[in-house]
């Protein structure tokens, strides 16, 4: 197994940290330096890539991590928490419910519903709760340096994973039209490399294409493989779209 792992800065104090296994990209990572201390948003795909995830960001703000937010439940983004025992986790009310009844050991030690603002020296990191990919699904704002951090609630340059059984795609799309609205240049996505609000914008356009097409096969009773597939990116993953196109045909047909 290869594994290679960077960190690459964004702004004066915003990082993504990047990982590849056997060539095959994963789940990104990114951190925040505040004045006396480090904010980490997920903590790196695996168990054994998160200890060396939080040395890159340690050494190279020269502070030590204080929080760690985990934007959702999903493997890789939960894997490498131990990691981060000693820090203080943060997370939604949906997410630390979640961790707890999967019995996991390391579980989020503030909770927020809607907004968690987080303010040390002359700047401050804003938490929301968002929903969409997951009922747990939360992102980090770093106004100063307009950074947004959006974990998988965006699928940078390739198809989204839409398929999870908590998702929900309505929530979602609400999501990405009021998130437009916000001072932001970056967007650190949960997979895929940095981008801006113009991917935002053509995420939100696959979304609804989407769900528009699966209205359609839903009335036309064609079944999920009759949903027109959304042609905005080449890269797909095909077990990835069927069941994305699985979920939405379940989730559209119960609402009906
Ligand atoms: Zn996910």
């Amino acid at each position: 197994m290869s594994v290679d792992s960077y960190i690459k800065p964004i702004t004066d104090r915003t990082v993504i940290w990047k990982t590849t296994i056997d060539d095959r990209p994963q789940s990104n990572a990114g951190a925040i330096a505040l004045g006396d201390y480090i904010i980490a948003i997920d903590p790196s795909p695996e168990a054994y890539t998160a200890p060396n995830f939080r040395k890159d960001i340690e050494e190279h703000f020269k502070l030590p991590v204080k929080y760690l937010l985990v934007t959702h439940y999903h493997g890789d983004h939960t894997r490498g928490v131990e990691a981060f025992k000693d820090t203080i986790i943060l997370g939604s009310k949906q997410l630390y419910k979640k961790m707890k009844n999967e019995g996991k050991q390391f579980l989020p030690e503030i909770i927020f519903q809607d907004k968690l603002i987080i303010k040390n020296a002359d700047s401050s990191v804003e938490f929301y709760y968002a929903g969409g990919h997951t009922a747990c699904s939360t992102y980090a704002y770093f106004p100063k340096e307009k950074v947004i951090f959006l974990g998988d609630l965006l699928f940078a340059d390739e198809f989204p994973w839409a398929g999870d059984k908590t998702s929900n795609p309505d929530q979602w799309i609400s999501f990405f039209e009021k998130i437009l609205d916000v001072d932001f240049a970056y967007v650190v996505p949960g997979h895929g490399p940095l981008c801006g609000k113009e991917e935002v914008r053509k995420q939100l356009k696959l979304l609804n294409e989407l769900r528009d097409n699966t209205l359609k096969a839903i009335a036309e009773k064609t079944g999920p493989t009759g949903i027109k597939k959304p042609l905005i990116y080449e890269l797909t993953n095909k077990s990835r779209v069927t069941r994305t196109m699985q979920f939405f045909y379940d989730f559209y047909s119960k609402m009906k």
